[in-house]
């Protein structure tokens, strides 16, 4: 595809597109159907059913695989389901070694349904190459990142990954949800899958749930599509046009999303009642070098604790915040508070929760696109 060649911020909008071959409406038509009419059995242009192919879903699969710098891209009703046609190609006695700090859906689908299917799931800290590498034994077949950590924003090293992947024959795949390929194209670094919850960032206004997988590798892909037609979690043709209009944005939200990250996590480390900040752009943070050399940028997800590190604590700043939304999920145009222990990580039991630092007083911003200034004053009001 010759718009491959555009610099990034061109390919969120031209990236595998091209003008719609029918009238040449520059958006693709949402492709409301389930099938496709045959002039003879196996006569069609390309479509039979919509479980298998949609026109629209294709312009987005293209457009992913152009900006993830990939060759080609699977779309998903959700990014669970992504994840789901992911450990789909393990086998009963498959060993994983996952990042600890992780999406507690990604934690609950692991250990409460692939966990009974006999595959073995182990959750290190992934900053210790030497954790990892402890870990791998024959039976080892895949290393899943998630990079920044959910919610504690740790950077795991995408290419020391690549290189333990690579040495030992594992599969690398990246849950580049919370960077976004603005940010980050783990493919570029060696990673075998990228997988995205398009919900958040690529979707950016909270308006649809899909999930996508991007991939290099023909092989790989052709089985991940037999899973992805074979257990059916397609996304619709409307929803694969609002992720597809939301990328062509991308780039120009994620600039605002990192400025206004930067500008509240400074806030917030320089604010005398807060005890911590966590954001992979400040140089004291562990992995910040790291950050430097595979991020363009730090993003616009921050979290922190108050001084004051009680649950009841972190409900009533929560609670008091009027320009944030208190809710699950991140990555939309709107600034997002949420509360990890009792949101999105309830699913992830109190003990393995505390030992990985999610405690009751951390709290989780997805830091919108609003002035920066209304955003800093609606934190300041709520802390004090
Ligand atoms: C939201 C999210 C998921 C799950 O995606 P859904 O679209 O909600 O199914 C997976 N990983 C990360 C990092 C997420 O934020």
């Amino acid at each position: 595809m010759a718009n491959d060649k555009l610099k990034f911020n061109s390919r969120t909008i031209h990236g595998g597109q091209q003008p719609d071959k029918a009238y040449g409406s520059v958006m693709p038509p949402v492709y409301l159907t389930s099938t496709y009419a045959q002039t003879k059995p196996g006569a069609h242009l390309g479509y039979e059913y919509s479980r298998s192919h949609n026109p629209t879903r294709t312009a987005l699969e293209n457009s992913l695989a152009s900006i993830e710098s990939g060759k080609h891209a699977l779309a998903f009703a959700s990014g669970m389901a992504a994840i789901d046609a992911v450990i789909k190609l393990l086998q009963p006695g498959d060993e994983v070694i996952s990042t600890n700090d992780l999406y507690g859906g990604t934690y609950r689908i692991f250990t409460k349904i692939f966990a009974n299917y006999g595959i073995k799931f182990h959750f290190v800290p992934m900053g210790e190459l030497d954790q990892v590498e402890k870990h791998i034994n024959k039976n080892t077949k895949l290393l899943w990142v998630e990079t920044p950590t959910n919610p504690l924003m740790q950077i795991v090293d995408i290419k020391a990954m690549k290189a333990i992947a690579k040495a030992n024959g594992l599969l690398l795949a990246v849950d580049n949800t919370f960077a976004s390929p603005y940010l980050q194209r783990p493919l570029e670094l060696g990673a075998d899958i990228v997988m995205h919850s398009a919900t958040k960032y690529l979707g950016g206004h909270s308006d649809v749930v899909l999930g996508a997988l991007v991939l290099k590798d023909d092989e790989l892909t052709e089985r991940l599509a037999f899973i992805q037609n074979a257990s059916g979690a397609v996304p619709g043709p409307l929803d694969a046009f609002l992720v597809l209009r939301g990328i062509k944005t991308l780039h120009v939200r994620m600039q605002r999303h990192c400025e206004n990250g930067r500008a509240v996590a400074e806030f917030l480390a320089a604010n005398p009642a807060i005890e911590k900040v966590y954001w992979p752009g400040f140089e004291h943070h562990p992995n910040h070098e790291v950050a430097k050399a595979q991020m363009d940028d730090f993003g616009g997800m921050i979290s922190f604790i108050h001084k004051d590190s009680t649950l009841e604590k972190a409900v009533a700043i929560v609670s008091a915040l009027k320009v944030f939304t208190l809710a699950e999920s991140l990555g939309g145009v709107e600034s997002l508070a949420g509360h990890p222990a009792s949101m999105t990580h309830a699913s992830i039991p109190k003990e393995a929760r505390e030992k990985t630092g999610i405690t009751d007083g951390l709290i989780r911003l997805s830091i919108g696109i609003e002035d920066s200034e209304d955003l800093l004053a609606d934190l300041a009001q709520a802390i004090n």
